[in-house]
């Protein structure tokens, strides 16, 4: 399986972080040894000093297929999660000013945290509310109605490059209120107000 993640998919996420808004979707990759699940806790990972948190909606993709046409592009995907894409920030800043590729910063080892998956079925996919509390107190609020690119069209994009298999992950990115994390704290991840994710930070 691979894990793929859409970056800058909040217009007010992009502004936080000072870049601009794509007009095509930005995407990277994290190895499968990047999972993380079952409400483990993540270790601190001793090479950065600014770890951060980036809560997202994740599509589980349920079948294999190259170049989606966007009118098929609903039945590739049928499960949603809440996921973590972890960041080391201080590593992203240092790929980003030399425009090296910036794997290192976001695809070590359980930098992508993810919830169980529930039905998409249950959900209206044009209006879903996520949110993430760290300590208790609520850090990011997001909502699918806010995307800069839908869920079928990033599964359009994603399948002009890459073959989507079976059990493929897409991260779609986050919202405003991407923030730090030290030893100690504790996340929780909500769809739609219900609890879906734990994460101690050990
Ligand atoms: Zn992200």
């Amino acid at each position: 399986m691979k894990i793929i993640c859409i970056g800058r998919n909040y217009a007010d996420h992009a502004k936080e972080l000072n870049n601009p808004v794509p007009s095509k979707p930005l995407v990277f990759m994290k190895p499968p040894s990047a999972l993380l699940v079952n409400n483990k806790p993540l270790y601190y990972p001793e090479f950065t000093n600014n770890l951060h948190y980036e809560a997202e909606i994740v599509l589980k993709i349920g079948r294999n297929g190259r170049h989606v046409q966007p009118e098929f592009a609903h039945k590739y995907y049928e499960q949603i999660g809440l996921g973590i894409d972890f960041t080391a920030r201080d590593i992203q800043s240092q790929c980003k000013e030399k425009g090296h590729p910036w794997e290192i910063a976001k695809g070590f080892d359980h930098s992508a945290v993810v919830s169980a998956f529930s039905p998409l079925s249950d959900f209206d996919s044009s209006a879903i509310s996520f949110e993430l509390k760290k300590n208790g107190t609520a850090v990011q609020n997001g909502n699918t109605k806010d995307l800069i690119f839908n869920f079928d069209y990033i599964i359009q994009y994603v399948s002009t490059y890459f073959k989507l298999q079976m059990g493929d992950l897409i991260f779609t990115g986050t919202p405003a209120g991407v923030g730090p994390v030290q030893i100690g704290d504790h996340l929780e991840g909500f769809l739609e107000g219900k609890k879906m994710l734990d994460c101690k930070i050990k």
